[in-house]
């Protein structure tokens, strides 16, 4: 992209999942998932129809209401198999998940004329896809609930959000999960920022209190008889767990001060702006391709997944070269049987960072990283 139509395109309008409709800021999106299958009324009895490609996060929500998960095929581009996802709906279903995987949209109209046909709700997982957006209207738009995960997003230590153009959000009430919790929220994301060595007007202004974090911290302990790990979810530490308790939480005041002063237009723009970069520079190396033969307009990348043919020994080489990367659904809730397209996805996709903040040296790092293991 040059340099004018770059900023052509960070200065005009970028829509979120938040613009889609009314939402609930919570703590995570598995939370988001858990309050919308509660407003649905999924209960015992009831199936849930969920990509047999998945975040194991997705799944304890739907064992919370006792209903029974039923995984649905997907293609070999992670395109849900709309024939398969059909053929398992019968009296019990009672909604279905749909994933927008990477930031890439499905195609929402017929899975939306498909939910309508047979009476079913449908749970738009915009999980990837907090920005962006698809046939003229903003992912989130589709589904009867749309959640997010702001804090794969954004620089924050936690963060959800429940979505729904087409239903009242009155019964869904949060409120702060209390001053310990703002407190670690606030310090966690601010640690993260100084790790990733990206906040360092903030970071002069806060070293103080930074460096008072493990007093505050024995305060808090000693203060309280619960131990000191509830005083945020568990979601907030790379782990698939649901905790009920958290449902009727509102997001941090940190974080949704973060989400307030995000830009998405500039955020898009310097998504898509690394994306396309790691596109070109990785086209034609042997053994991998990406997922996509395409960057679709509208859309965000959360990620660049690539394919690999060898993907164990590629990921061990690009770890040794120190490349983060990100392996979604490996490992998968269930090894589909039911799915031999997610099987190989789980296990051949790595996926390469195209974050915001990736400086252009940075990027251009990856990409050497990248040739360096795949000619090795
Ligand atoms: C991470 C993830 C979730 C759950 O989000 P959390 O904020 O981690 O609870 C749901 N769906 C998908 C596809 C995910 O990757």
């Amino acid at each position: 992209m040059s340099a004018s139509s770059f900023r052509r395109a960070a200065s005009a309008p970028a829509r979120t999942v938040l613009d889609a409709g009314a939402h609930r800021l919570v703590t995570s999106g598995r939370v988001a998932i858990a309050l919308a299958l509660r407003e649905l009324g999924v209960q015992a009895g009831d199936t849930v129809l969920v990509p047999a490609y998945h975040s194991p996060s997705m799944i304890p929500p739907v064992l919370w209401r006792e209903a029974t998960p039923v995984f649905y095929r997907v293609g070999p581009d992670a395109h849900v198999d709309l024939a398969d996802l059909a053929a398992r709906i019968d009296g019990r279903t009672r909604a279905v998940m749909v994933t927008h995987y990477f930031g890439f949209a499905q195609d929402m109209a017929p899975i939306r004329a498909l939910c309508d046909a047979y009476g079913i709700a449908l749970v738009e997982d915009c999980a990837h896809a907090f920005i962006g957006e698809h046939a003229g209207q903003p992912l989130g738009s589709w589904g009867d609930y749309a959640i997010a995960s702001s804090m794969k997003f954004f620089p924050i230590y936690e963060g959800g959000a429940l979505v729904s153009a087409r239903r009242s959000l009155d019964n869904v009430r949060v409120h702060s999960a209390g001053a310990g919790f703002e407190m670690k929220a606030a310090l966690n994301s601010l640690e993260r920022g100084f790790a990733y060595g990206r906040l360092p007007a903030v970071q002069a202004a806060l070293w103080l209190p930074l460096r008072a974090k493990g007093a505050l911290w024995g305060l808090l302990k000693r203060g309280r008889r619960a131990p000191a790990k509830a005083l945020a979810p568990d979601s907030s530490d790379s782990s698939f767990n649901f905790d009920p308790r958290w449902l009727d939480k509102r997001s941090s005041w940190f974080a949704r001060g973060m989400l307030k002063l995000a830009a998405p237009a500039r955020i898009q723009a310097l998504r898509r702006r690394h994306y396309l970069r790691l596109d070109t520079a990785l086209r034609g190396l042997p053994g991998i391709r990406p997922l996509h033969a395409q960057l679709p307009d509208g859309a965000c990348p959360w990620v660049f997944p690539l394919l690999a043919d060898d993907p164990e020994a590629l990921f061990a080489r690009l770890k040794a070269l120190g490349v983060p990367l990100t392996r979604f659904g490996h490992p998968l809730w269930q090894d589909a049987d039911t799915c031999p397209n997610a099987a190989m996805l789980a296990r051949r996709v790595l996926s390469l960072p195209c974050h915001q903040e990736l400086r252009e040296q940075e990027v251009d790092w990856l990409v050497d990283a990248v040739r360096k293991a795949v000619l090795a």
